[in-house]
């Protein structure tokens, strides 16, 4: 692994903007990763040139599924940085205004003393260094995660993951500079499409996934579990407003299928596939082996193929590409 220490600038999205597909899901354990991972991999094979990022930085295994360790030579690592506010105390004049000013409380200060920063309650917003009448607030960065670049990681295909470390609490941060920089303007010539596997559930992390999104697949299963969080993120989908589609896995797993597909129907989600359980599906996941690239045909591998038609279709009538 090699690592580059310098804080990169993050780059605001601009047009043109790459196609992308976001992978959720309500919950964990969905098979999401799974999914994200096995399409990336398929439009790479489709002669794509495609970058998986894996915005799921509290839980990252993207690497995994793909056979790649963060160790390796040929990994590069790069901090995420967030500013944090140092406190100068030749200018400082104890006035109080940072600490009364910080919305998250993160400063504290008693009477007659210098204020102090409560670093994890920071978000780094500088509405303090801004207030500060004297500019006793000069300006410092910390890490709080960490961005891996794997250079094909299989033919075509690029991954970006970010790890936040777990101590830390600003995983929205790590997803924001994520997305600020796959999507930066270089690489809408060096990529055709951006996978983004989101982190499971319905929170800030999963919405700024989603935001980034052209459409956006959610991975469930039929179970009440199943079920109870596709309602959740139904809701997070009506906020966002993006068109969404629903992937059953394990699909013969209960037979509360219909009742989760019926749910799909009356939203606004369409049903684009389901999988089923497979013997030789879950061997190739034990192994890191994306499924698609195991050159045994099976039952899931057919239904997974008819899937990625079907989301190539989509992604190229939303994007009015003729093809992507
Ligand atoms: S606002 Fe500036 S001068 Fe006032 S206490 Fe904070 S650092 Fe010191
Ligand atoms: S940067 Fe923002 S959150 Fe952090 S201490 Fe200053 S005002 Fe508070």
């Amino acid at each position: 692994m090699t690592q580059n220490v310098t804080q990169t600038p993050i780059v605001t999205p601009q047009s043109p903007r790459l196609p992308s597909i976001a992978i959720t899901g309500g919950k964990g354990g969905t098979g999401k990763t799974l999914i994200a991972t096995n399409l990336a991999v398929s439009f790479a094979n489709a002669g794509k040139r495609v970058l998986l990022v894996d915005c799921d930085v509290e839980n990252p295994n993207t690497n995994i599924l793909l056979g790649k360790s963060f160790d390796d030579d040929d990994v590069k690592s790069e901090p995420v940085m967030i500013y944090k506010p140092t406190f100068n105390k030749d200018l400082c004049t104890q006035c109080g205004l940072c600490r009364s000013s910080c919305y998250l409380h993160a400063i504290l200060q008693f009477p007659e003393h210098y204020p102090t920063l409560m670093e994890h309650m920071c978000s780094g917003c500088k509405t303090c260094e801004r207030i500060c009448p004297t500019n006793a607030i000069e300006p410092a960065f910390r890490p709080i995660g960490t961005r891996y670049f794997a250079h094909e990681v299989k033919p075509n295909l690029d991954l970006m993951v970010g790890e936040l470390i777990p101590s830390e609490a600003l995983s929205a941060h790590i997803v924001e500079n994520l997305i600020e920089w796959a999507f930066a303007p270089a690489h809408s010539e060096k990529y055709d499409l951006i996978v983004l596997d989101s982190a499971p559930g319905v929170h800030c992390d999963v919405e700024k996934t989603l935001l980034a999104a052209d459409i956006v697949i959610n991975v469930t299963e039929p179970t009440p579990f199943g079920e109870h969080d596709l309602r959740r993120i139904l809701e997070l989908l009506k906020l966002v407003e993006k068109k969404s589609y629903v992937i059953m896995n394990r699909a013969n797993l209960t037979t509360d299928a219909q009742k989760i597909l019926d749910d799909v129907t009356s939203s606004a989600l369409e049903y684009v596939g389901k999988i089923d359980v497979d013997r030789t599906l879950i061997e190739d996941y034990a192994k890191g082996l994306p499924f698609v690239l195991d050159p045994r045909d099976f039952p899931a591998k057919t239904q997974f193929l008819q899937i990625f038609h079907t989301v190539e279709k989509i992604l190229s009538h939303s994007t009015n590409q003729e093809t992507i």
